[in-house]
């Protein structure tokens, strides 16, 4: 698909390639997320459809030589400063070491993180952090094997447990866990998670449910909202706002305190750690956003929700420069929506339309 770039003389067309990712409303994108793959050994209802979903061919996929050199062409010329790795499940790619390798040799202080769901960490742990791995995000919604079972219609709870202690023990903490409540599910399940993580240290990070799902079965009404995750969670604990800085991050953090322990106490102890709530649903940060995807088979989305995508394989695999590739990651980047709607679905607002390709084939 080739994209009219519709910026006027003086800026886009204009602008140096140094200018790097920004769009019409100003915002300049530096943190990529990078989708290794869309397959999954998961199917959470949330995201992948029981069965049925067509699987790109692996000639479809970029390789480990394409990706070195997009990501390469993104922090050189268009100052990507944050990188992470994704899918689909990023762990089922036989060479994702050997990837986190090849970046890390090419961008020696790049931070690079990976999103898993832990199935196969136990044995990927260490080789990621030996290869220069920096950060981990593990999700996990529910500390019941049978909920967990239900939730991604998959039996491998203990795996996932050891997957996390194993990405532990490889030093990769701080490690950040990543949970989607579902109503009727796992909704009453987020204060057990939080006091699991608190006395492992690890960081508990909610995410509102998004209309990304295969099955479009999401509705407005039926989610979970941050403020009903707050509202459960201050049954059992006392939330204050982190007095440190969001700076354009997703999630509101807020630092955790025993509700019965902290009763009567003037001025208050130190916290037992925090929890951040990513309520990008019903209180969307659109405007702060600093995300650019790029998907399994290399097409650049500007938003999880954007309808418009630019292939780069075709680029790559057709001879194309490295300033060639970049302004058409530019031209992409350009048209970056302004915001995607999604919370008014069902509330009276005709104009959201759920994507096409669910959140596994983009990259969450
Ligand atoms: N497979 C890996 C995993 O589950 O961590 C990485 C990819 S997954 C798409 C990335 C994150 O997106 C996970 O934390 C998952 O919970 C989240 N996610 C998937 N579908 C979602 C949805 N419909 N709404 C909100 N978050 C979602
Ligand atoms: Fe797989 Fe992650 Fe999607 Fe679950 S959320 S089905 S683990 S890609």
């Amino acid at each position: 698909m080739t994209v009219e770039r519709p910026a006027p003389k003086g800026l886009l067309g204009e602008l140096p390639a140094s200018e790097g990712l920004r769009d019409q409303f100003g915002r300049v994108a530096t943190d990529l997320r990078l989708s290794l793959t869309d397959k999954c050994n998961l199917r959470c209802s949330y995201c992948m459809p029981a069965e049925g979903l067509e699987w790109l061919s692996r000639q479809a996929v970029l390789t480990a030589d394409e990706i070195i050199r997009l990501v390469g062409i993104g922090v050189d010329r268009l100052g990507i400063r944050e990188l992470r790795l994704t899918g689909g499940e990023p762990l089922v790619r036989a060479d994702v070491v050997e990837i986190v390798a090849g970046l890390r040799a090419a961008h020696p202080d790049l931070p690079i993180a990976l999103t898993t769901n832990a199935v196969g960490l136990t044995a990927k742990a260490a080789p990621l952090k030996a290869a220069g791995l920096t950060r981990i995000n593990i999700s996990l919604d529910t500390l019941h094997p049978g909920t967990f079972a239900q939730l991604t219609r998959r039996p491998f709870f203990d795996r996932v447990l050891a997957g996390i202690e194993a990405a532990d023990r490889a030093g990769l903490g701080p490690i950040k866990i990543n949970a989607v409540l579902m109503r009727g599910i796992n909704d009453g399940d987020g204060a057990e998670l939080l006091a699991w993580c608190l006395e492992r240290g690890y960081e508990l990070r909610f995410i509102e449910q998004m209309p990304l799902d295969a099955d479009h079965g999401w509705t407005r009404e039926g989610m979970v909202t941050a403020s009903e995750i707050r509202e459960r969670l201050d049954e059992r604990f006392l939330l204050s706002p982190d007095p440190r800085a969001r700076d354009g991050a997703p999630a509101e953090r807020f630092e955790v305190r025993d509700r019965d322990a902290a009763a009567g106490e003037a001025p208050l102890g130190p916290p037992l750690g925090t929890v951040g709530i990513i309520a990008s649903v019903t209180e969307p940060f659109c405007a702060d956003c600093k995300r650019t995807r790029v998907t399994a088979e290399g097409k650049v989305m500007s938003c999880l929700f954007s309808r418009e995508e630019v292939d780069l394989r075709g680029l790559l695999r057709g001879g194309a420069d490295d300033d060639e590739i970049a302004a058409r990651w530019q031209d992409a980047m350009w048209l970056k929506p302004r915001a995607h709607g999604m919370g008014h679905v069902g509330l009276g607002a005709p104009d959201f339309v759920q994507p096409d390709r669910s959140m596994s084939a983009i990259g969450g």
